[in-house]
């Protein structure tokens, strides 16, 4: 049975108004006084305030966590809305942290809450996480999640991960502790880009939900102590099929940063173990803005359109005189492309596009390859503001 992270810390008292609000939390033998004021005592991290951050930073509020820190550098957008149940419609365009602060008061005004409106790095990490007892990683990408886990293991505090991507989630917590770390289960980030992002590939708005109630339910029990914690554990999720499958996690003595002999002793350069920067080995790709696309639409300069979009993407905005083309298809389609005329690929963010131009690069094609800068989401902004952003 796992022990409580709040261990011997001397335990505040509770008030006879906590008694009668957490009272269906004493009622459980498993919790009781003791536990209710373990969790008034913890001090909880969340990193990020999106769709895993929302059900995290409110039922965590709502279970009495003593002190909630939220990191979030991002503002909130009406495409957060669909999943990031912490913000309103009329928070659009304030910052995360200041309208999910507003909405955790709200549910619980006794609560200490630490915003931290500014991005996770290397520089600030151990600084802002040194100080709490979990952290909750809800974020959704590489560097920072590599990051979370790297100053978890330094700080010898568990990290409670989760992540969501179309109809699939996954949960566990690494705890090194006593089990593996992140690292130990995927030694090395995907090639960027090659993965994509809930922005591109979406997201059911239920499945944070989920996947992060259960971070939730993981980060109650590593304070409260007792249960079986996901430590070794990672829970799989389906949401189209519902259904969970467990893969056991064997901690690595190779990892490099919690193994045996281990050669990370420090945060390290995380947009550079992610391949975020500019890679001098790889051609770099051609871009062309909006608006210079549109200026040589309007010189009825000869240009071939690819877009490489699903069908189903099409559907929501189609692209003027474009030939859709799937990524998939690309290299065996190259014969219909004229190397004598400039080719123009677009997708959603112009990151996919990248990918097809360096696909029928790699099948010998000669002709000029674009892509089009941040796709069809620019020229929406930037061109046809009738069309819709999605
Ligand atoms: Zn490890």
């Amino acid at each position: 049975m796992a022990e409580s992270v709040i261990k011997d810390r001397e335990l505040p008292g509770l008030s006879n108004e906590e008694i009668d609000r957490y009272s269906r939390h004493l009622l459980l033998e498993e919790v009781g006084i003791r536990g209710q004021k373990r969790l008034k005592a913890a001090r909880v991290l969340i990193v990020g305030t999106g769709g895993l951050g929302a059900p995290l930073a409110l039922y965590l509020a709502a279970a009495g966590v003593g002190t909630l820190g939220i990191v979030d550098f991002d503002f909130v957008e009406e495409s957060n809305l669909q999943r990031q149940v912490i913000h309103g419609t009329r928070d659009i365009g304030r910052p995360k942290v200041a309208s999910a602060q507003d909405r955790i008061k709200s549910i619980n005004p006794k609560i200490k809450i630490n915003t931290y409106n500014t991005m996770l790095s290397s520089a600030n990490a151990l600084e802002i996480m040194k100080d709490y007892d979990v952290v909750a990683d809800g974020t959704d990408n590489y560097q920072t999640r590599y990051l979370v886990n790297d100053a978890c293991v330094l700080l010898g505090i568990p990290n409670v991960y989760g992540s969501v991507f179309q109809f699939e989630g996954q949960a566990s917590v690494f705890y090194a502790r006593e089990g593996p770390c992140y690292r130990c289960l995927y030694p090395e980030p995907p090639p960027p880009g090659l993965v994509p992002s809930c922005a591109e590939g979406g997201v059911v708005g239920v499945l944070p939900g989920i996947v992060g109630t259960i971070q939730a339910n993981e980060v109650i029990k590593l304070i409260v102590g007792g249960g079986d914690s996901l430590v070794g554990r990672l829970l799989l999720f389906d949401a189209w099929k519902m259904k969970f499958r467990e893969l056991r996690l064997d901690k690595d003595p190779h990892c490099p940063i919690c193994g045996t002999n281990p050669t990370i002793r420090e945060l390290i350069d995380y947009e550079q173990f992610c391949g975020l920067k500019k890679n001098t080995g790889e051609d770099p790709v051609e871009t062309i803005t909006a608006k210079e696309l549109k200026e040589r639409f309007d010189r009825n300069d000869p240009l071939q359109i690819i877009d490489i979009r699903e069908p189903h993407e099409r559907a929501i905005v189609r692209f003027p005189n474009a030939k859709p083309v799937p990524l998939g298809q690309m290299a065996r389609r190259i014969d219909e492309f004229d190397p004598s005329i400039d080719a123009v690929f677009i997708c959603k963010i112009g990151q996919r596009s990248i990918f097809a131009i360096r696909a029928l690069r790699e099948a010998g094609y000669t002709g000029r390859l674009l892509n089009l800068k941040d796709g069809v989401n620019a020229w929406a902004r930037e061109v046809d503001t009738t069309l819709p952003v999605y």
